[in-house]
C-alpha cells in the first residue's frame, strides 16, 4: 500500500458529535437542543427553501460549473466582480483551495494560538510548516504574528471574528497588520462570521480588496445566511489569485440547489434582519445568564460565546450531553477549560443556562 505524505501522516482525524436523533435514541430524551456548530437556529429562509426545491427538479443534471447566477446576485450584493470571486463546497472547501494553489512542502504559514481547526489540517496536508503564535487576550497578537513572517512564509490565517474565542479586530488593527505585511504574503481573512459583528469599527474585509493586492476574503453561507447543510461559501479576491483559485477548482464543486438557495437567500433581506435581531438577543441573555453563574466569558462578535468555566470542561459538557444540551468543548484548540455555546432560540438559551446551572452545583 502506498504510504501518505508525512504531514496526512501526521494529522488526527475529525470526531465528529453523533447525530442528535441518535442521541435522543440513546439517551431516552425526545427534546435535544444542539448549541456545538454555530448554525442559524432560525432554520432555514423560506425563500431559499423553495428555491432549493425547485433546483432539485434539475437533480439529474449537472450544476452550473460557473456558478454564473451566484456570481450575479453577489456581484449586486457586494459590488464585487464576478472574475473576483470562487465559489466552494463551505469556505472550508474555499480555504483548501488556497492551501492547494499556495503551499509546497517546507513552506511556512502563520496563524495564531486558538485558531479555526482547518487551519492546521491543510497546513499539514499540503506538507507546510504551522508556524503558531501565542494569542493575547485570547485573540490575534498582530505583533508576534507579524514577527513570525520570514521569507518562507506564504500565507497567514486570520479569522475576524476568530471562531472559537469570538474575539475580532478592528479595521485600524487589520489595516496596520496589511500595511506592514510583505506583499509576497497573502492574508487570508476568514469572515464567515462578519455579519453578526455589531462594532463601528470592524472592517470589511471586501472593502479592503482594492487597497491590498495580497489578500483573500473568505465568506459562507453557512451562519447568518442559514445554509450549513448546503454547503457553500466563497473566496474573493483580485483577478490574479481568483484565477489561480479556479485553476485548482473541481468544476462542479457546488450542487445545483445549494447554488440557487444562495442566489436566493441573498434577498430575503428579513430573514437576515430577524438573524441578527435573534442573535443580539440571544447573545445579551447568554453572557447575563454566563455572568450570574460566576463565569469568564470571553466578549464575542460571533454567534457563539466561549466560556471558561474554571474547572476542566469535559465532565461539564459530558453532564449537558446526559441533559440534552449539546454545546462544544474546545479542549482540541488547547482550551481545556471552555465551552463552546452558540447562540440559539431565547428558551433554548434559557434551558441551556439552566441545565448548567444544575450541573455546575451538582
Ligand atoms: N471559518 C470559520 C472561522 C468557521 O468557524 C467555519 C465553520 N465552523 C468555517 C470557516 C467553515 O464554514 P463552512 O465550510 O460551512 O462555510
Amino acid at each position: 500500500i502506498a504510504r501518505a505524505t508525512p504531514g496526512v501522516q501526521g494529522l488526527q482525524p475529525y470526531v465528529p458529535g453523533k447525530p442528535a436523533q441518535e442521541l435522543e435514541r440513546e439517551l431516552g430524551l425526545t427534546d435535544i437542543i444542539k448549541l456545538a456548530s454555530n448554525e442559524n437556529p432560525l432554520g432555514p429562509s423560506p425563500v431559499a427553501l423553495a428555491a432549493a426545491q425547485q433546483a432539485l427538479a434539475e437533480l439529474h443534471l449537472y450544476p452550473d460549473a460557473s456558478g454564473y447566477r451566484l456570481k450575479q446576485a453577489l456581484q449586486q450584493h457586494y459590488g464585487l466582480s464576478p472574475d473576483c470571486i470562487t465559489l466552494g463546497n463551505g469556505s472550508n472547501d474555499v480555504l483548501e483551495l488556497i492551501a492547494r494553489a499556495f503551499l509546497r512542502p517546507g513552506d511556512e504559514v502563520v496563524y495564531s494560538q486558538y485558531a479555526f481547526l482547518v487551519y492546521p489540517i491543510i497546513t499539514q496536508a499540503s506538507s507546510a510548516t504551522a508556524v503558531v503564535t501565542e494569542a493575547r487576550d485570547w485573540g490575534h497578537d498582530l505583533d508576534a504574528m507579524l514577527a513570525a513572517v520570514t521569507e518562507r512564509t506564504r500565507l497567514v490565517f486570520i479569522a475576524n471574528p476568530n471562531n472559537p474565542t469570538g474575539t475580532w479586530l478592528s479595521r485600524a488593527q487589520l489595516c496596520a497588520f496589511m500595511d506592514a505585511l510583505p506583499v509576497s504574503v497573502v492574508l487570508v481573512l476568514d469572515e464567515a462570521y462578519t455579519e453578526y459583528s455589531e462594532d463601528p469599527d470592524f472592517p470589511d474585509g471586501l472593502e479592503l480588496l482594492a487597497r491590498y493586492p495580497n489578500l483573500v476574503v473568505t465568506r459562507t453561507f453557512s451562519k447568518a445566511w442559514g445554509l450549513a447543510g448546503l454547503r457553500v461559501g466563497f473566496a474573493a479576491a483580485n483577478r490574479e489569485i481568483t484565477d489561480l483559485l479556479n485553476r485548482v477548482r473541481q468544476p462542479f464543486n457546488v450542487s445545483g440547489p445549494a447554488l440557487a438557495a444562495a442566489e436566493a437567500v441573498l434577498q430575503d433581506r428579513a430573514y437576515l434582519a430577524r438573524t441578527l435581531e435573534t442573535n443580539r438577543a440571544g447573545m445579551r441573555q447568554l453572557i447575563d445568564g454566563l455572568k450570574r453563574l460566576g463565569l469568564a466569558v470571553i466578549p464575542s462578535a460571533g454567534n457563539f460565546v466561549c466560556v471558561g468555566l474554571g474547572r476542566p470542561a469535559g465532565p461539564v459538557y459530558q453532564q449537558l450531553l446526559e441533559r440534552g444540551v449539546i454545546v462544544r468543548p474546545v479542549a482540541n484548540y488547547q482550551m481545556p477549560d471552555h465551552l463552546r455555546i452558540s447562540i440559539g432560540l431565547l428558551a433554548q438559551n434559557l434551558r441551556c443556562l439552566q441545565v448548567l446551572e444544575e450541573v455546575l452545583s451538582a
